[in-house]
């Protein structure tokens, strides 16, 4: 399951981070905005409770998020999407996944991992604003699972048909959200158009 966010508000913000005129600063700034955006969506099916609120005038029927919430981003971009997602849900407790790509087996091998402890009925969102080849988000969808997670959901800025028919043939039980779904990769997988260097652009690395 993928669900291509088209909201007018997103698409506006996805043309100006997308720009290669747009500085580190600005696009800090669009990837927490356009992750907040997705997350709203991600999480419009989770558990609430009812609650009774007293108002100034008279007492609410009201509804809170029941849900323990765990978000996981992988290293080193996925922390650019960290602060939008802090913002929505503060109370959400944070795991990190570090993934490198072996040069000679071209598979995506974990350096760090830690997560906090998963609890029955949670939800893991793994943010990555590049959901390319695919294999990263694989690595990190496993090594939650292995962990005990059980429901995940993966939000991404962009990604491509190729990468996204990979994950959910892999992994079918977990949703994708996404801002745009691109056209394909290039010969170095970088997602075209794409928007570059997620890491480097977010974090000015780049010459
Ligand atoms: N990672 C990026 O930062 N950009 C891409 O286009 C693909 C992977």
């Amino acid at each position: 399951m993928h669900e291509e966010i088209h909201h007018p508000c997103i698409q506006h913000k996805l043309a100006i981070i997308r720009d290669v005129e747009t500085g580190h600063k600005r696009f800090r700034e669009l990837a927490t905005e356009i992750t907040q955006f997705l997350c709203y969506e991600a999480l419009k099916n989770i558990k609430t409770k009812q609650v009774e609120v007293q108002t100034p005038l008279a007492m609410a029927t009201c509804h809170k998020i029941d849900t323990d919430l765990v978000v996981v981003p992988i290293l080193r971009a996925g922390v650019g999407m960290l602060e939008g997602i802090l913002e929505l849900v503060p109370t959400a407790r944070v795991g990190f996944v570090g993934l490198y790509r072996d040069e000679k087996t071209k598979l995506p091998v974990s350096y760090y991992e830690r997560f906090p402890p998963h609890t029955e009925g949670g939800t893991c969102i793994i943010i990555d604003p590049m959901l390319a080849t695919g294999g990263s988000t694989i690595a990190a969808i496993d090594l939650l699972k292995a962990s005990g997670a059980a429901q995940i959901v993966v939000i991404c800025i962009v990604t491509c048909h190729e990468g996204l028919a990979l994950v959910e043939s892999a992994h079918p039980d977990v949703p994708v959200y996404t801002a745009s779904i691109d056209d394909h990769l290039d010969e170095n997988k970088y997602i075209v158009p794409g928007l570059g260097d997620a890491g480097d652009r977010l974090f000015g690395t780049s010459h």
